[in-house]
């Protein structure tokens, strides 16, 4: 048996298994978690809480997740001298699936985003994040409940690659001449960056978003891109992803074009629809007409963007969930940062890792934990038992203590 960062493999669990880019779960997964710093502990403690309890309602002891601790950011710095050592790395490769709280990113030194390299690293190349509405919850839309979308935002790629040249350095003047040969003119006290998109990329990303709304019986997949102006690196990903549904998924699938040309634009009953907007574009109907929209397939940049927006829009920025998910390996975990100034009060609101864990257990095929998970939160707003956040703009609402929003959900779970 491997043993990672020196901490033995509990006996009563055993590895998911990966087959087709897939997990094949046993019921008694081993599932590596990072608790996370500054208020990363408080919400950990909740969400395992919340995830047993739920588990142990839906399957009544046949399923249990056997947790597993790995270490990252400050934590690992103080027992390991190292940020993110390579035990963690190795655990999440051997056990596949893994959840993680907030991470300080290490300022200066030269040290990369923890999450940016455990992206990379495990080649997790696509981000996944869910945004929906919780009745109850403040937004600054009408209707806000008509925005329910999961966005695919390609994760390693674009101008997130990394290739970026300071003003002035060797390599960003070399570049400005030999763009200069090619006979481009910039501006000689320009920095550089470099946007990769490739085939491959795109492809991976497509299927992935292709995939979940066949499982999810999501009936539009969008394609959002800025391939008006950058022809050859967006563009191209809006070609290559109709190529991809087009060979991969033919029976399953119908474009936009073809809906219009041949089916007297009404989408036939059980294809899913295959569009493309313009990122701009794309940002006016989300707010303008959110209920046609259902998969969001992106290059990196324009899913960063996106993704923020959206859950702004339902007015949950502080709630929102995310994976990153790759043919070997899925990283499930909270959106926000550490929120270090309320780190060990028992405030914070610990909803975004509890929904990242949502949907790690739909990513398992446990949906009925998933769905108990969503009702407790639902029924637990819906009372107006918040935490500070929400109750500071919700109208007579009481004011939680993060452990006390675990004890809710749970409390609120029915079966
Ligand atoms: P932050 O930790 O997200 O906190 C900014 C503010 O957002 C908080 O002060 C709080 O607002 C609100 N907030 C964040 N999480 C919340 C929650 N769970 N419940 C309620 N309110 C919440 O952003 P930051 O201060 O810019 O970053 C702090 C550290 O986190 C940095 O080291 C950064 O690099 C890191 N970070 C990590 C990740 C990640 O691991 N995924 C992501 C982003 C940032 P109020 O003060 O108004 O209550």
């Amino acid at each position: 048996m491997p043993v990672f960062n020196g901490i033995p493999i509990p006996a009563e669990g055993k590895p998911v298994r990966v087959e087709d880019g897939r997990p094949i779960v046993p019921d008694n997964p081993i599932i590596p978690f990072i608790e996370g710093d500054g208020t990363g502990p408080d919400i950990w403690r909740a969400s395992q809480r919340v995830f047993d309890a739920a588990i142990a309602k839906a399957y009544k002891g046949e399923r249990r997740i056997v947790w597993y601790e790995i270490f990252a950011g400050e934590k690992a710095h103080k027992k390991f001298g190292e940020w993110l050592p390579k035990g963690t790395l190795d655990a999440i490769h051997h056990f596949i699936i893994a959840i993680k709280g907030p991470l300080t990113t290490p300022v200066g030194g030269g040290i990369r985003s923890l999450n940016v390299t455990l992206r990379q690293v495990l080649d997790l190349y696509a981000c996944v994040r869910p945004v929906r509405y919780f009745p109850g919850v403040p937004a600054p839309v009408r209707n806000p409940e008509k925005l329910d979308v999961v966005i695919f935002r390609e994760n390693t790629e674009d101008v997130y690659a990394g290739i970026e040249f300071q003003e002035g350095s060797d390599r960003a003047n070399k570049l400005i001449q030999f763009l200069s040969d090619f006979g481009y003119e910039v501006n000689p006290d320009s920095g550089i960056g470099i946007k990769p998109i490739s085939i491959t990329g795109t492809r991976n990303l497509v299927r992935r978003a292709l995939r979940y709304a066949i499982e999810r019986n999501r009936k539009v997949v969008t394609l959002v891109h800025k391939g008006n102006i950058m022809k050859y690196t967006e563009g191209a990903f809006r070609d290559w992803g109709y190529q991809l549904a087009k060979e991969e998924f033919r029976e399953q699938i119908v474009t936009e074009e073809e809906v219009n040309k041949e089916h007297g634009g009404r989408r036939p009953e059980g294809k899913i629809l295959v569009n493309d907007r313009i990122a701009d574009a794309m940002f006016q109907q989300v707010l303008l007409r959110p209920d046609e929209y259902s998969i969001l397939a992106t290059p990196n940049l324009n899913g960063d963007y996106i993704s923020d927006a959206c859950a702004a829009q339902v007015g949950g920025l502080g709630m929102a969930p995310g994976a990153n998910i790759g043919d070997n390996a899925a990283v499930f975990e909270a959106t926000h940062g550490t929120a270090p100034k309320y780190a060990d009060l028992d405030v914070i609101n610990p909803s975004s890792v509890i929904l990242s864990g949502v949907m790690m257990f739909e990513y398992m095929g446990w949906d009925d934990a998933a769905k108990l998970i969503i009702d407790g939160i639902v029924r637990t707003i819906d009372q107006k038992r918040v935490t500070y956040d929400l109750e500071r703009l919700m109208v007579g609402a009481s004011k939680v203590k993060t452990s006390e929003f675990g004890d809710a959900i749970i409390e609120n779970m029915k079966s």
